[in-house]
């Protein structure tokens, strides 16, 4: 049986008078059937680590470097995530490859370095407008996961978040239907390449995920929990969706 997960993605946003809308999370925090991640900015992993005391594993980063350390201005090494208390991290998702030109084989050498490293790999993949209404959705998460996601994947070092481009930060969202056939393909996918263990991965929907739509999208068909970009920030719009997953 797979955990259910909420995690957040704060994006670009937040600064530390922000870290009291965690601190406003109150009782979700403590949900006992959910686990629940915030991936904050870099600058606030830290202090957010620490504001939740032990409770270390439900913090997470935006992006690492595939490489250990280096010259690369501006990056963050895996490890100075899992260092300042980060257990998860985002790769490859769509504003890192639109604006990074972040490419799958870029993705799957993060995701070795999280794994390397001891951080669990949330791997974001998702089709845009113009591919879906080309028909091509299936074959593009497809060429995304096996580019992606390195041999060593496991469920506990890999989430896999399904993120249609056209419904981050739209208020679009697909249909339960086009969430379940895309998450039955990538599941038949996993299990192609990972046997067994793939019944382990967790598959995520993100985009547009609200209050008030939470509940009807948790009932689709393998959906193990969503990744929330905008919902995440407010504590009164991220209990609700945590709350709807229990
Ligand atoms: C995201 O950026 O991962 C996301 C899902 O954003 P939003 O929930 O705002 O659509």
């Amino acid at each position: 049986m797979r955990r259910k997960l909420v995690a957040g993605n704060w994006k670009m946003n937040g600064t530390n008078a922000d870290l009291k809308e965690i601190e406003a999370l109150g009782i979700a925090w403590a949900a006992p059937r959910v686990d629940i991640v915030v991936c904050p900015p870099a600058t606030l992993v830290s202090r957010m680590a620490f504001a939740l005391g032990g409770q270390r594993s439900r913090v997470g980063g935006q992006d690492c470097h595939a490489e250990a350390s280096g010259a690369h201005t501006g990056d963050i090494s895996a490890e100075m995530l899992k260092e300042s208390g980060a257990r998860y991290v985002i790769l490859g998702h769509s504003e890192r490859r639109a604006d990074h030109h972040e490419t799958d084989e870029m993705v799957r050498a993060k995701t070795e370095m999280a794994h390397k490293t001891g951080l669990t790999a949330i791997v974001c993949l998702g089709e845009t407008d113009a591919q879906r209404e080309a028909g091509e959705t299936l074959d593009i998460v497809a060429a995304q996961l096996a580019g992606s996601l390195p041999d060593g994947a496991t469920g506990a070092n890999t989430v896999v978040a399904y993120e249609p481009i056209w419904a981050i930060g739209t208020g679009k969202v697909p249909s339960l239907e086009q969430i379940g056939e895309v998450h039955e393909a990538l599941r038949t996918k996993l299990r192609e390449r990972f046997g067994d263990e793939a019944d382990a991965i967790r598959l995520l929907y993100g985009g547009s995920v609200k209050p008030d739509n939470a509940a009807e999208i948790f009932g689709g068909a393998d959906v193990d929990g969503a990744l929330v970009g905008g919902a995440s920030l407010k504590s009164t719009d991220f209990s609700p969706i945590i709350s709807a997953l229990e």
